[in-house]
């Protein structure tokens, strides 16, 4: 016999407590408000709530079921943006109220979720993932759509990149220091351009080169 049905035999006071509490979860038991809350409306003590709790408003019932889950599922321990479940997606699961699964969170001392928060940059940085296919595809849009503007940044922007000093030079010809440019090494590489500070330089540079190969050609004649 649970100590509820005694209470209600000794005294007729109680049972209308119960009711009241019943009455009192019925109107505002979603989400479940706190046992005090409901000890102070209703006008009785928070252990007497406690007692006359219908099972599914146990509040450690919660804690159990979503233990279990947690158990089974330990990803859930993740926000969804980590690749876990939200609050709304454990409550569905389980069939309970978000507000009861955050509470349970709590009694089971689980790591907060504030913890787990995404930083700006990893916020950016999935955003970018998300919308980087749209976004290509309306620049694509966009340069078919200004060909002349497009080209026109293109331009600026390779004018910029060009003017970029990269490192310091020695003139082969000359020996002075000079500044090298991202132009410099582009032309380098594409079209064997001397290391030279000046003109004049990379004309006596271009022609010791010429004259040095015209030499090798003889020898291996
Ligand atoms: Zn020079």
């Amino acid at each position: 016999m649970r100590r509820g049905d005694q209470n209600r035999r000794a005294s007729p006071t109680i049972d209308t407590a119960r009711e009241r509490v019943e009455r009192f979860l019925a109107e505002h038991g979603d989400p479940l408000p706190s046992i005090q809350t409901i000890a102070r409306a209703v006008g009785c003590s928070r252990q007497y709530v406690y007692l006359v709790l219908p099972a599914g408003y146990q509040p450690g019932s919660a804690a159990r079921r979503l233990d279990a889950f947690v158990k089974s599922c330990p990803n859930a321990l993740l926000t969804k943006a980590r690749g876990g479940m939200s609050f709304s997606q454990i409550a569905a699961q389980l069939g309970l109220k978000e507000h009861a699964i955050r509470n349970a969170w709590r009694l089971l001392a689980y790591p907060p979720r504030i913890q787990l928060k995404l930083t700006p940059q990893e916020r950016s940085r999935l955003h970018y993932e998300r919308y980087k296919d749209a976004h290509r595809q309306r620049t694509l849009a966009w340069r078919k759509e200004k060909p002349e503007r497009w080209r026109e940044i293109q331009l600026r922007a390779d004018r910029r990149w060009a003017a970029k000093i990269i490192r310091n030079e020695r003139c082969l010809v000359c020996g002075a220091t000079f500044a090298w440019t991202n132009q410099h090494e582009r032309g380098r590489r594409l079209n064997g351009r001397p290391v030279a500070c000046s003109r004049p330089c990379a004309l006596r540079a271009r022609k010791a080169e010429r004259a040095a190969m015209k030499e090798h050609i003889v020898e291996t004649a």
